[in-house]
């Protein structure tokens, strides 16, 4: 606590008026006293004595008298002037408890004059955290003032001494001894003190007040504007009266009413009479606002009905707020059209692409980034044979065959960093097929990945077939650039086989067997017939020659192709034949038979060349479908005659295999294999109705088998016995070849073979001798292609000139006349150039036997 001060008058400096006033006093008072007695002495002397001499020790008595009663009254006036003095200060003062009162006092209490205090109570020190005695002493008035407020104090001040008329009160700024700013509310008044004006008043620290209602206001503010800024209408309501009581500008954007109109209404009036949920608006509100009372915070949907009869969906949410004397209840509503209209926008869209999912005609796969599958459509299932619940089950690698996994692992790599990707992979179905899907994936901005799936099998069998049939097409026009040039060169290169084999043929007639040119004789016959074998194929191929399929057994003919292959069989390979007897005929054309025979048996010879081994031909009959399913040929049920060509040569790898009936396809050496042997067995076996079968492994020989439907009820024509050679009796023919070389063979040929021959060279000339001589004409034999007449012409004349005279075509070219045409001209024979002696033989006997 502050010491009690020292009294005013101890802290007062003495005044130099009341130490005057008793000087005075005595000054005047010992003028006074010294007459007196000076005068009192003279009367007293005057009368006994009536001389002056005694009167001056008198004298001197009655001044020391004066001197030291001087003294003692200016002691005592100075006693009392103090007395006097003090009695003043204490004047305002009061009485001693009065005084302590003001010590007390819970308000600051001051006298100031002079820009300075000249009292303070403790409590005036207190506030401004000085003592009394250092602001009475070491301050002056605007040390006690915050700066802001200087000029309002000094104005006051001056104003109050002055004597201007003002209120008694004002506030200003104080200032604390550690510096922080105090409120103050000052209360004073002019008074006389010691003669000059002063000010006593009294002052208050208003600071905690202050600043109380300063941070009400601005928490008041605050709240304002959180309100009004707030995006929410949020009111204030009052539950008993039912009333909203305070609100911000969205509630009374959101009823379309304002200011007072809208304080008039409560939520209840601003709603329909029934909520969506049938309950009527009153009573539903009543228990939201119940639930808050009791101190949960609901948060529900409500309509709410605008001033012009808008019905608005909101949310509301309550709370009750501590108000005293009345419930309050603070609401926020939310208008939620809007939320509402997005919702159903997002629900209608969905359903839409909900739609879209299952109807599409794709397989559509919404998969995790784990590559989980999330979602599947219908078509998924249809696609997969999968049911929606297995392929939830299931990832991406479960429906995707093994051989695509790394495939995948690079697209899905792709696909997260492009965020899309077109790929084809093969998909595994519940019953194991599998097939291609084309498929275009995306990456969706949640990281799942959304693929759709085409199943484009068809396609890719129809790009396939198109493939095929491009390669096709591409062959066939090969094959009839080849047949062209193969008809155009025919011709003349058989006419010159004919000539070369026809003289090495009877060359080697003539020569001493034992002739050391017999060899190369030989050689050239060999030769020789290589380059019709593979004249013939070639026509044969490009579809030159015209097939002449007649019913037959194939035993003979297998017998009469393995006779002419023995001839060039190397000795280390050892030929088998197994026919089974009692086998039914087929229908095919033998000059085929024999080329598949010598085809697939010149493979196997190949085959066999370097390390020897065995050839073997069998014929069986089996039946169809066979019950040794291996060979599987596609076949109808029914009997077949079965050709089998097996060797244990070095055999074939699958590579191999996959193409060796592709024409020119060949793994021999070029001048050794043509590509060609194998693409027309398959076509004559094709178009004898038969099949083909091979299988073949590397090192462990090779086994073909042909099929040939069996011909059980048709009779078998007998076979042509080609190898005799018949002697003629001297039977007159007639030869016709525009070719010398050939006429001349032809001349020596069959005059060894025992007939009696004219030759022509020249059409025109046959005919002349067909008019003239030809009673004893047993046979004539024309070239087809001749200068001036054609060998059909001819053939013409002579059925005028002498009907049913045989007659044997000769040809050069492949495919020349037809069957048709062959029996109206009588035509006994084709025969294709080059001949040898045995094909004359056997071509003339039957055209002779045919005419007996
Ligand atoms: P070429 O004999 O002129 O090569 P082919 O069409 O006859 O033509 O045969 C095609 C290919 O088939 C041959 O080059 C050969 O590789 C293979 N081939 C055919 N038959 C056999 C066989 N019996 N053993 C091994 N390979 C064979
Ligand atoms: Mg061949």
């Amino acid at each position: 606590m502050h010491p009690i001060p020292a009294s005013p008058a101890a802290q007062t400096p003495r005044s130099p008026g009341s130490g005057l006033i008793a000087y005075k006093v005595a000054g005047i008072y010992a003028a006074l006293a010294s007459g007196w007695i000076i005068l009192s002495d003279m009367v007293v002397a005057g009368r006994s004595h009536g001389s002056p001499a005694w009167l001056w020790p008198e004298i001197g008595k009655g001044l020391i008298f004066v001197a030291v009663t001087s003294v003692l009254l200016l002691l005592l006036v100075r006693h009392y002037l103090r007395r006097l003095h003090d009695a003043e200060s204490l004047r305002w003062a009061g009485e001693p408890h009065f005084r302590s009162l003001v010590e007390q006092s819970l308000v600051g209490v001051y006298l100031m004059q002079d820009n300075r205090f000249v009292y303070v109570n403790p409590r005036m020190a207190e506030v401004f955290g000085y003592s009394p005695a250092e602001i009475v002493q070491q301050l002056s008035v605007s040390d006690l003032v915050a700066p802001t407020s200087r000029d309002l104090v000094q104005e006051n001040v001056a104003r109050r001494l002055r004597g201007e008329a003002m209120g008694l009160n004002y506030s200003f700024r104080g200032l604390h001894r550690k510096g922080w700013p105090l409120q103050i509310e000052v209360f004073g008044t002019r008074i006389e003190h010691q003669g000059r004006p002063a000010i006593i008043g009294t002052l208050l620290d208003v600071t905690d007040r202050f600043e109380a209602e300063t941070a009400l206001r601005e928490s008041e503010l605050r709240y304002r504007l959180l309100i009004q800024a707030a995006p929410d209408a949020i009111f204030l309501l009052d539950v008993e009266r039912g009333v909203f009581v305070d609100f911000n500008h969205q509630v009374e954007l959101l009823f379309g009413l304002a200011g007072e109109e809208l304080g008039r209404h409560g939520p209840v009036d601003l709603s329909p009479e029934f909520q969506p949920d049938g309950r009527r608006s009153a009573e539903g509100f009543a228990l939201q606002v119940a639930r808050a009372v009791s101190g949960s915070l609901p948060t529900f949907e409500w309509v709410h009905r605008s001033r012009a009869g808008r019905e608005i969906p909101c949310e509301v949410r309550l709370v009750q707020l501590p108000a005293q004397g009345r419930t309050l209840i603070r609401g926020s509503i939310t208008d939620i059209t809007e939320r509402r209209n997005a919702a159903e926008a997002l629900a209608r869209s969905e359903e839409n692409y909900r739609t879209l999912f299952e109807l599409a005609t794709d397989a559509i796969f919404l998969c995790a980034a784990d590559g989980r599958l999330v979602d599947v459509n219908r078509h998924t299932s249809q696609l997969t044979g999968f049911n929606r619940e297995e392929l939830l089950q299931k990832t991406v690698y479960d429906v995707i065959a093994d051989d695509d996994h790394e495939y995948l692992r690079h697209c899905l790599r792709e696909i997260l960093r492009d965020g899309t990707r077109f790929s084809v992979y093969r998909f595994r179905c519940k019953d194991g097929r599998v097939f291609p899907g084309e498929t275009n994936t995306r990456l969706l901005p949640d990281g799942r990945l959304l693929a759709m799936v085409r199943d484009i099998t068809e396609r890719k069998e129809a790009e396939a077939q198109r493939q095929r049939l491009e390669l096709e097409l591409r062959q066939a026009q090969k094959l009839q650039a080849i047949g062209t040039l193969a008809g155009g060169i025919a011709h003349d290169f058989n006419n010159i086989l004919a000539a070369i084999l026809g003289n090495a043929q009877l060359l080697k007639m003539v020569l001493p067997p034992a002739h050391e040119g017999q060899g190369n004789v030989s050689q050239i016959l060999v030769a020789s017939h290589r380059a019709k074998d593979l004249v013939q194929q070639i026509l044969m191929f490009s579809r030159q020659r015209e097939q002449l399929r007649e019913v037959l057994q194939l035993e003979p003919l297998l017998k009469e192709s393995v006779k002419l292959i023995g001839v060039s069989l190397p000795a280390t390979v050892r030929l088998e034949l197994v026919i089974d007897p009692g086998l039914p005929a087929v229908l095919a054309d033998p000059t085929q038979i024999h080329q598949v025979v010598v085809n697939l048996c010149t493979n196997a010879i190949h085959a066999l060349r370097t390390g020897g081994g065995t050839l073997r031909l069998a014929l069986s009959e089996v039946s169809m479908p066979e019950e040794d399913t291996s060979s599987k040929p596609n076949l109808p049920p029914g009997r077949y005659v079965c050709l089998t060509v097996t060797d244990s040569g070095h055999g074939m790898d699958a590579a191999t295999l996959e193409r060796i009936y592709e024409p020119f396809f060949t793994t021999k050496p070029v001048g050794e294999g043509t590509g060609l042997g194998l693409a027309v067995v398959h076509g004559i076996v094709q178009s004898n109705d038969g099949a083909i079968t091979v299988s073949s492994r590397p090192n462990e020989g090779t086994t073909f088998k042909i099929y040939f439907p069996a011909q059980a009820d048709q009779p078998a024509k007998a076979p042509r016995q080609v190898e005799e050679l018949r002697a003629g009796r001297g039977q007159h023919i007639l030869f016709v070849d525009d070719e010398v070389p050939i006429a001349e063979v032809a001349r020596v040929m069959l005059t060894k073979l025992g007939y009696r021959v004219t030759v022509c060279i020249d059409p025109r000339q046959a005919l002349e001798h067909l008019q003239t001589d030809n009673a004893d004409l047993a046979l004539m034999m024309t070239d087809l292609s001749m200068p001036g007449l054609s060998g059909v012409d001819l053939i013409r004349e002579a059925m005028r000139l002498k009907p049913g005279l045989p007659v044997i075509l000769l040809t050069g070219y492949g495919n020349v006349i037809d069957t048709k045409a062959a029996v109206e001209l009588n035509i006994s024979e084709v025969m294709h150039k080059p001949f040898t002696m045995e094909g004359l033989s056997a071509a003339i006997e039957g055209a002779l036997e045919e005419h007996r």
